[in-house]
């Protein structure tokens, strides 16, 4: 009774501190912004499934993957024991003489025979996978492990967490292996299967019934009593992601990891500024202004907060961060447990003063600085590695949004590239009236002049090509960048296709200016583009360029220009596949060809196969480099870094991958966007490798082979 009574109070007593833990938790989330639309209910159990469920992502590193996978199945199973044991607690089971083995859930029948013989075998693999990662943790000098980031409190974190959950462990097989011998030693029925545990109950026969029964319930306390300690010990620890992964990842972002989001705030200013007629945007005078990007936490939104609770420190983000593996100061794993140090550093204070508390201190600055903010390029290498979904770049993009909109504090060279941007449609000095330069003494192989169809003359007939071919500012302006252009252009009109261009028109999609914060600027430029567009009518709409793709077909929808936007690869690909594109010369034949993946392409928007069916068609010898497809390394031009200096570091972006796609030995190396072709272009400079490896645009290769 009084053992009864004890489990009670200590259960009770457990539970009202995790309800306090949880209940400051939602506290702050309910103070924070909403992040965006939870509806898509069916994509988000898809997402759920095969990343918590299936663990998808952890399984990126093979041998790692799999071990942290068989923890998360073996902890599944257990928590139905382990729930058993609390049902079994409370019922009083353990505590009764005559009815202490007797196990509430049996009546389940196979089903419960199966979870516990599953439970069982878990255990045993937890241990010793737990001892490997503890063995590597203390003798091996793991790289993902370290970082300025990582403090001795959280290593020490990491190993007391793991101590806990093999001393569960432990307990859990000691109190099964009793339980079995006490069934054996009474000759009577264990209910469930206790595969593993069966082994060591032989070493308990010896013991009279009554050792064994205190052994057995010695166990079952020690494992109830880590559970409550453990369960408490979490919401502190980096092990609160066993809490919070699952939540997090069906809460995490559906859309394409490269897409980011609109401000609603800058919308209604711009929706104003485009049409004065617009009724004014409704302002509630008492509430504080809205800031453009986050300085601090509360300038966050509540899945800002989920995603700093669930990081488990493994540093797979930052292992394949660009920024962070050229020596530059960036560490995504940084950046997001900076938000939960700045955040556990006010809590208290949030919840007694609400969010208007100011201690003069913030996240950006006080926490995360700009430099680091300034050498990210925004390729989402590390959302795609995060095991629990986690959206560092949103957060990068916010911090740097209130730098460049509140404070007008960005690199001096991306507020030129803005002003540029302002003043002549492209982030250069260059007139808007030259945009359509490229297109002059264009030649097809039947050296005829290629008269590029614009928009405008075929709206005049009263005609809407098929096609939009939107060219975009690097595109247009850079001498490099146009062979491409003109090469996709030479494609186009000898496999017929219906299109035509906005000329002059055109002007910059706005794509880096929002990626360097300048939202404002990008949503004017969208909305003036939309405007041409629609009137237009245009449906689709194919471009060279990974950044406008994703811009085009991801972020302006938004904003209303519904189209549907195409890649240039893909439309070689459509128009190989429809025997458009037969003639084929030798010139590539035998060829050692190697492909880049753009990041805005590839891991941003799943297109892989396209180009390297265009590669296969010029019978070169394709060889793929390490880091390809959603592994691929950034070539370090996104997200502004092609117009200012790089952060300090001890290696240029375009270096490493450059050397990187070297060691396939390639005499040329592929490409499918205009920025990483002038940036491995570069690379190649500078390894002095230019004479004998060329880099070539998806739209060069195919046209060189059909002799254009
Ligand atoms: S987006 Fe790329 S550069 Fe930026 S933090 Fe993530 S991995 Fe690093
Ligand atoms: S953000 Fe994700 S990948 Fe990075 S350390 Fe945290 S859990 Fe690991």
């Amino acid at each position: 009774m009084i053992t009864h009574i004890l489990f009670i109070v200590i259960a009770l007593t457990s539970f009202s501190f995790l309800g306090i833990a949880f209940s400051k938790i939602f506290r702050i989330a309910k103070m924070l912004k909403k992040p965006y639309s939870l509806s898509n209910v069916g994509q988000r159990l898809k997402v759920f499934f095969s990343v918590a469920i299936l663990q998808k992502k952890i399984m990126r590193l093979p041998i790692l993957g799999f071990m942290h996978s068989l923890v998360f199945w073996g902890f599944l199973m257990i928590t139905f024991g382990s729930l058993e044991m609390l049902i079994d607690g409370f019922a009083g089971f353990p505590f009764n003489a005559n009815a202490s083995d007797d196990r509430i859930l049996s009546f389940l029948g196979p089903v419960y025979t199966f979870i516990i013989a599953g439970g069982d075998i878990s255990a045993a693999i937890i241990l010793l996978a737990v001892l490997v990662f503890l063995f590597r943790r203390l003798f091996m000098n793991i790289k993902r492990f370290t970082g300025q980031e990582m403090r001795h409190k959280d290593h020490k974190d990491a190993n007391i967490a793991l101590l806990f959950i093999l001393f569960l462990m432990i307990s859990l097989l000691g109190m099964n292996a009793g339980y079995v011998a006490f069934a054996e030693k009474t000759n009577t029925v264990a209910q469930g299967a206790y595969p593993i545990s069966q082994m060591f109950a032989s070493l308990l026969s010896g013991m009279s019934e009554h050792s064994i029964h205190l052994f057995e319930i010695s166990n079952w306390w020690a494992h109830i009593i880590l559970i409550f300690l453990f369960a408490n010990y979490l919401p502190k620890s980096k092990h609160f992601h066993v809490f919070m992964s699952l939540p997090n990842v069906y809460l995490s972002r559906t859309e394409p990891l490269t897409k980011m989001n609109n401000l609603e705030s800058v919308k209604a200013e711009v929706e104003l500024m485009m049409n004065p007629d617009a009724p004014e945007p409704e302002f509630d005078e008492n509430a504080e202004p809205e800031r453009f990007g986050m300085k601090d936490v509360t300038d966050g939104t509540w899945k800002n907060y989920v995603d700093s609770l669930t990081c488990t420190q493994c540093g797979r983000c930052t292992s394949v961060c660009p920024a962070n593996l050229t020596g530059k100061k960036l560490s995504p794993r940084k950046v997001v447990l900076d938000y939960r140090r700045r955040m556990e550093e006010i809590t208290q204070p949030l919840l007694k003063e609400g969010k208007s508390y100011d201690d003069g201190k913030s996240l950006l600055g006080d926490y995360t600085t700009p430099e680091e903010l300034w050498a990210c390029t925004t390729c989402n290498a590390c959302a795609q590695e995060c095991p629990v979904n986690i959206d560092q770049p949103s957060m990068i993009l916010d911090l740097r949004r209130f730098i460049f909109m509140e404070e007008s504090a960005a690199p001096s060279l991306l507020n030129s590239m803005s002003t540029n941007i302002e003043n002549n449609g492209a982030p250069w000095q260059y007139p808007a009236a030259d945009r359509f330069n490229w297109a002059k003494d264009l030649k097809s192989a039947e050296s005829e002049e290629i008269k590029v169809p614009l928009m405008s003359n075929l709206a005049a007939e009263n005609k809407t090509p098929e096609y939009l071919f939107w060219v975009g500012s690097a595109s247009s302006y850079d001498d490099r960048a146009k062979k491409i252009t003109q090469s996709f252009v030479k494609i186009l009109d000898h496999a017929k296709v219906d299109f035509a261009v906005l000329g002059a028109e055109e002007s910059d999609s706005g794509e880096v200016a929002k990626r360097t914060g300048n939202e404002f600027l990008f949503q004017m430029q969208a909305a003036q583009n939309i405007e041409i567009m629609n009137a237009y009518g245009i449906k689709k709409i194919v471009t060279c360029d990974p950044h406008e793709f994703n811009t085009l077909k991801n972020e302006y929808p938004d904003l209303g220009g519904q189209y549907q936007v195409i890649h240039h690869t893909e439309l070689i690909a459509q128009l190989t596949s429809q025997g458009k594109l037969k003639t084929q010369s030798k010139k590539f034949a035998g060829k050692r060809i190697t492909f880049h993946d753009p990041c805005y392409l590839g891991r941003g928007n799943g297109v892989y196969d396209a180009p390297r069916k265009a590669i296969e068609n010029t019978g070169g010898i394709f060889t793929e480099t390490a880091k390809n497809k959603s592994k691929s390394l950034c070539c370090g031009a996104g997200g502004g870094q092609l117009f200012k200096e790089a952060e300090p570091g001890n290696q240029e972006v375009y270096e490493l991958r450059t050397e990187g796609l070297l060691e396939t030995k390639p005499e040329i190396i592929a490409a499918a966007c205009p920025l990483c072709t002038l940036m491995l272009t570069d690379g190649l400079k500078m390894k002095e490798k230019e004479k004998e490896v060329k880099v070539l645009d998806i739209a060069e290769l195919t046209a060189q082979n059909l002799d254009l």
